[in-house]
Order: structure tokens, then C-alpha cells, then sequence
């Protein structure tokens, strides 16, 4: 699949770095005044979109709450409005529409609108940083935190720059889309061949095609005919 193929262009038309993410406690100065200082939470894990975000309960408040106690779902200076579960389900349509177009099916013209407004309100925020540094040691300088809506954003932004292939796990029982399959031990190096979306779900199906051929090996050596 190529970026041609998605009616989508983008400037400067590169992914964005991962940027870390604002911390919760940042913007609870009650219950710790100096919770300024607590260092930015590391990028969103890859896929999150695609994984974490898929399953969510959206419906739960105690499942946005939870994830509202883990990330800054939206910074309070920021310009979107909504509430938590209201950006979240924007985000999962923003998957979903992404999802649906990575894997040859056709997206409406204006879904495709809604579409670029949505992930460029998020993207839109992230920061450009120029800092002075005096001694010369510049590899000090780090991207500014956002929240989770804009990193949801970026990561949706990055499938399109780097035209990223979707395909669908072949466990039958699971059904996510994904890029690369994620969770095997060396995580850092990607199967770019993987019918899997985790080593967990291809065990899962070779144990049940292995139980199939079990169940019709024993149905084979039964008589072919049962006297009546
Ligand atoms: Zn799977």
C-alpha cells in the first residue's frame, strides 16, 4: 500500500518523533505543589491506537477515569473540546477510518474530512523547541510533553508518512488490525512477515488447529460403517 492510495496529503509529509507524554500529576498542584517537577511519562507504546485504545471500554467511567489517571487525556490549555470519553472516541474513529482504508475498504469523502480536521487538531499541538545552550551540550534539548490526544494523533499521523501496512490477525478469535506484531522477546525487532498480531494469539491458533487435526484424525480411524 502506498500513501497514494489514502486521499491524505501531509507537510512536511515526515513522521513526527514520538514525543513523552505530560504526566498526570502535573496539573494537581493540590495534592502536590510541586508536582511541576515530575518528569514527562515516556511515548505511547507502538500501536496504542490500534491495541490499548481498542480495548478500552469507552463506555466505562471507570475505565476512562482509569486511563485519566494514567495520561492527561487533554491538556487544560489546549483548544479541543469534549469531554475524556468524547476525545477518546474520536480517536478510535480515527483508527477505525485508518484501519478501513490500510485494508482496501473505501472511507466516505466526508468521513475523510472529518478525518484530517480531527488528527490535525491534534497533531497541530505539538511544539517546535530552540533552546540556548551555552556550553554547547545540546543534546539536552527534548521535545515538549503532550497529551494523549495529540500522541494518539501522531501515531495515526505516522501510519499515513510512513505508508504502513495494516493487516488483520490471523487468530481467529481476535480480529485486531495491526502493523507489526508486538510482545515477542526481542521487542525491538520487528516480524515485517507476521500473520499475528502478538506471539500469544499465533500460539493460541496453532494450539487450535492442532486440537482440529487431533478431533479429525480420530474421526477418520472410527468405522466408516456403524452396524445398525
Ligand atoms: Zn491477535
Amino acid at each position: 500500500m502506498s500513501i497514494s492510495r489514502f486521499p491524505i496529503s501531509l507537510w512536511p509529509g515526515v513522521p513526527i518523533p514520538d514525543p513523552p507524554l505530560i504526566p498526570p500529576s502535573r496539573h494537581d498542584p493540590d495534592r502536590d505543589p510541586e508536582s511541576w517537577l515530575v518528569p514527562p511519562l515516556p511515548p505511547l507504546p507502538a500501536e496504542w491506537v490500534l491495541r490499548e485504545l481498542r480495548d478500552l471500554d469507552i463506555s466505562s467511567e471507570d475505565a476512562v477515569a482509569a486511563l485519566a489517571r494514567q495520561y492527561v487525556i487533554r491538556d487544560p490549555g489546549s483548544q479541543l473540546r469534549g469531554t475524556d470519553s468524547q476525545l477518546l472516541q474520536t480517536l478510535r474513529f480515527l483508527a477505525s477510518v485508518w484501519e478501513q482504508a490500510a485494508t482496501g475498504q473505501k472511507v466516505a469523502p466526508r468521513t475523510w474530512e472529518r478525518f484530517a480536521e480531527a488528527v490535525l487538531a491534534g497533531v497541530g499541538a505539538v511544539r517546535l523547541q530552540v533552546r540556548y545552550h551555552p556550553d554547547k551540550t545540546a543534546d539536552t534539548v527534548s521535545p515538549a510533553p503532550v497529551d494523549l490526544y495529540t500522541a494518539a494523533c501522531i501515531q495515526i499521523h505516522n501510519f499515513i508518512a510512513r505508508g504502513e501496512h495494516a493487516r488483520a490477525c490471523a487468530n481467529e478469535t481476535c480480529g485486531r488490525t495491526f502493523i507489526h506484531q508486538q510482545g515477542g522477546a526481542r521487542q525491538q525487532q520487528y516480524r515485517t512477515d507476521a500473520k499475528y498480531c502478538t506471539p500469544h494469539c499465533a500460539r493460541a491458533q496453532a494450539n487450535r488447529e492442532w486440537r482440529r487435526r487431533k478431533q479429525a484424525g480420530k474421526a477418520e480411524t472410527k468405522p466408516k460403517r456403524r452396524p445398525r
